[in-house]
């Protein structure tokens, strides 16, 4: 579904992504692990389109979005970002929008066809998934960071995204309130969603990941089921990673 082949990324003389490969099925669930500045943000940025990519080759669907380095059309781009939802690590709701808003706003610049009373529907149903439909009126400020971050997830399913990207979905929030991001994640896992998740809940990642990527410097160091990566690391660099937490 997803084919990444030599992505390459460089600011300055500060190659940040140096050769980077990984296919992803639809319905795969891909936890990317990896200590901090191995790239993982900077790779699923790329992906979406929030960075100008420096090398290599990334097709969804068979379309190519660049090839060897070369970018597609602009209107091929934005059709095939445009398939991606992407969750940050600090919610980034509009704080001036109550939670209606931020999830109605940007559906109407997308939609102009479709009504006020089809959008409210929509709306109403993804805030009741992710348990968010009775602070429909509430304003950003007012919520806790994991209700902030669940209405973040809606946002993004507002617009039908055929794959979802996180960055670190909770690791701003306190830890009581992981739980119920995750437990989102988890219910969009379980109805085959398609999602790169980049994360440092390891049983998290354990649970519910299909594939995970051991990111390192800018490379996928390793690569493989949950068992393989948390049971039988190959990789001594994947070992001394995992033994920070446990
Ligand atoms: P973390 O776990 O801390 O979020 P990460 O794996 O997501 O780390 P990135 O944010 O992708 O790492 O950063 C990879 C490297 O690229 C780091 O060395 C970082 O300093 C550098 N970098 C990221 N963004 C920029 C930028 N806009 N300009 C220059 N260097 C950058
Ligand atoms: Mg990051």
């Amino acid at each position: 579904f997803i084919s990444v082949k030599n992505l390459q990324k460089s600011y300055g003389a500060l190659d940040v992504l140096k050769d980077v490969s990984f296919d992803v099925e639809k319905g795969d669930v891909i936890a990317v692990i990896g200590s901090s500045g191995s790239g993982k943000s900077t790779m699923l940025r790329c992906l979406i389109g929030l960075e100008q990519i420096g090398g290599g080759t990334v097709s969804v669907d068979g379309d190519d979005m660049i090839r060897d380095g070369k970018y597609s059309s602009k209107e091929q781009v934005k059709s095939i970002t445009a398939k991606m939802g992407m969750v940050f690590q600090n919610f980034n709701l509009f704080p001036h929008l109550t939670v209606r808003k931020n999830l109605e706003m940007p559906y109407r610049l997308m939609h102009r066809e479709v009504d006020e009373a089809q959008t409210h529907a929509l709306c109403d149903s993804l805030l009741q998934k992710v348990g968010m439909l009775p602070k429909a009126d509430a304003m950003p400020a007012q919520l806790s960071g994991g209700q902030q971050q669940r209405v973040a997830i809606a946002r993004a399913m507002m617009l039908s995204p055929e794959i979802m990207l996180f960055d670190e979905p909770t690791s701003a929030l306190d830890p009581e309130l992981t739980g119920e991001v995750l437990g989102v994640i988890r219910q969009l896992a379980k109805e085959h969603m398609t999602m790169i998740v980049v994360t440092h809940e390891m049983s998290f990642a354990r649970d519910v990941a299909t594939r995970v990527l051991f990111m390192d410097d800018g490379l996928i160091l390793e690569e493989g089921s949950p068992e393989e990566i948390f049971q039988q690391p190959k990789n001594q660099r994947t070992r001394e990673f995992l033994s920070n937490f446990i």
